[in-house]
């Protein structure tokens, strides 16, 4: 690693002699609340970085098993009265810690590979679905995925032309997993973008947001996919930037500032782009519950626009206690099964107990995981929702429901 970078994530952890072990982002903490230990909490985490950043920790395998405990949920961002920003800390210290961590090896080379060459890892997962694939899971390599579709979203440069009069004119970050795993979901946001008489791009040149590459201390390459993102994306005219993807949205808009010193400021999630754009309609007899992804809820503040959203289509909301994280968080699911599975089943549980036909949610890592443990019921993305109540409903009422 650069030494300069190497420096500035050691200044970066110095500040975290701030912390006066006040607890507040302890409270908040999911993996705390899976495994009551201080290790698994915020606050532990933010100890323990500061005993690294001071040299009385070193780098071991114990160490990095609890620092990549941590989700990067960011329920903690915004709590801490002194400022300390947790997630980035965990970041920077991932960083730091990738020389020592060689359990992580194999995956992060995967990860590299498939984001130079999405388009041959693509091919190569749809070849592979009913060996290399399982084998990969069975390896703790890659998260269970959907069925592996034909053909991904993107293709070239493609630009959707509405062929009434221009409502505006906005951009799709679709995100790997949309593009690769999920192309249903950009054709929905597509359907739904044009039936409000939207001009649509989906621009040449997107590639991963570069978040996947932190998660596991590969901030250099991180930062490479930013520079290149915020180079394809600043140069258009387009109203809004739009993603089906918390987590892209978070780091094209919140992270790229921290990495390259400027983010894409007209990135927005689909809900509230859409909150004030769609009518009410008459009620069904159709039921959800909504569950919050982390990103949207904690990075982007949005809580109740998708909520307002379900009601306008006319589907009875059903809100339960809320049970938190569902435990995808990436790449978390495969290196912390355990505490990730129990997640899971709490929100499935709550869930099923509500008795709502269908569960909502927002982000495209939501939908696999949850689908991993609600098998009887749908579980959706909030487009497929909009898309069903505004594009289909008279036409193709049981399309979802
Ligand atoms: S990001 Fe989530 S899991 Fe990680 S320390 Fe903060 S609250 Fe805990
Ligand atoms: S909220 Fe801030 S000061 Fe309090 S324990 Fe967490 S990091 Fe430390």
């Amino acid at each position: 690693m650069d030494p300069d970078k190497q420096k500035q994530q050691y200044d970066h952890l110095k500040g975290l002699d701030r912390c006066v072990r006040c607890g507040r982002c302890k409270a908040l903490c999911p993996t705390h609340g899976a495994d009551p230990v201080e290790a698994m909490s915020a606050r532990g985490r933010i100890a323990l970085l500061q005993g690294l950043a001071k040299e009385k920790i070193r780098p071991s395998g114990l160490l990095n098993s609890h620092i990549y405990s941590c989700i990067l949920c960011s329920a903690c961002s915004g709590t801490c009265p002194l400022g300390i920003d947790i997630p980035e800390a965990i970041y920077q210290g991932r960083a730091l810690l990738r020389g020592s961590d060689g359990k992580r090896t194999p995956l992060r080379y995967l990860t590299r590979l498939s984001i130079k060459w999405p388009d041959i890892a693509f091919r190569i997962a749809r070849m592979g679905r009913h060996n290399l694939l399982p084998f990969l899971v069975r390896r703790g390599l890659i998260p269970e995925l959907p069925e592996i579709p034909e053909v991904p979203l993107r293709k070239t440069d493609q630009v959707f032309k509405t062929h009434k009069k221009k409502r505006g004119r906005v951009a799709v970050f679709t995100g790997c997993s949309v593009n690769y795993l999920f192309p249903h979901f950009g054709e929905s946001l597509l359907n739904v973008l044009h039936k409000l008489n939207y001009e649509v791009v989906l621009p040449k040149g997107e590639t991963c947001c570069g978040n996947p590459l932190r998660t596991l201390g590969l901030e250099d390459e991180a930062v490479e996919q930013a520079k290149k993102n915020h180079r394809v994306f600043s140069r258009l005219k387009v109203d809004a930037i739009l993603s089906l993807c918390p987590t892209c949205t978070t780091t094209i808009k919140n992270d790229y500032p921290k990495m390259i010193g400027k983010g894409l400021d007209k990135a927005m999630d689909i809900s509230a782009f859409f909150s004030d754009k769609l009518e009410p309609l008459p009620r069904t007899d159709n039921s959800a519950v909504y569950h919050d992804p982390c990103h949207l809820q904690y990075m982007l503040g949005i809580k109740n626009e998708p909520r307002q959203i379900i009601k306008n289509a006319g589907v009875k909301l059903i809100e339960t206690d809320d049970p938190g994280c569902c435990g995808f968080g990436g790449l978390y699911c495969m290196s912390n099964k355990e505490t990730a599975g129990d997640l899971m089943q709490r929100r499935a549980r709550d869930f099923t107990g509500s008795g709502a036909d269908t569960l909502v949610t927002s982000c495209p890592g939501c939908v696999i995981q949850l689908s991993r443990g609600i098998k009887d019921r749908p579980v959706i993305h909030l487009i497929e929702l909009i898309e069903e109540a505004y594009c289909f409903r008279g036409e193709a009422q049981e399309r979802l429901f």
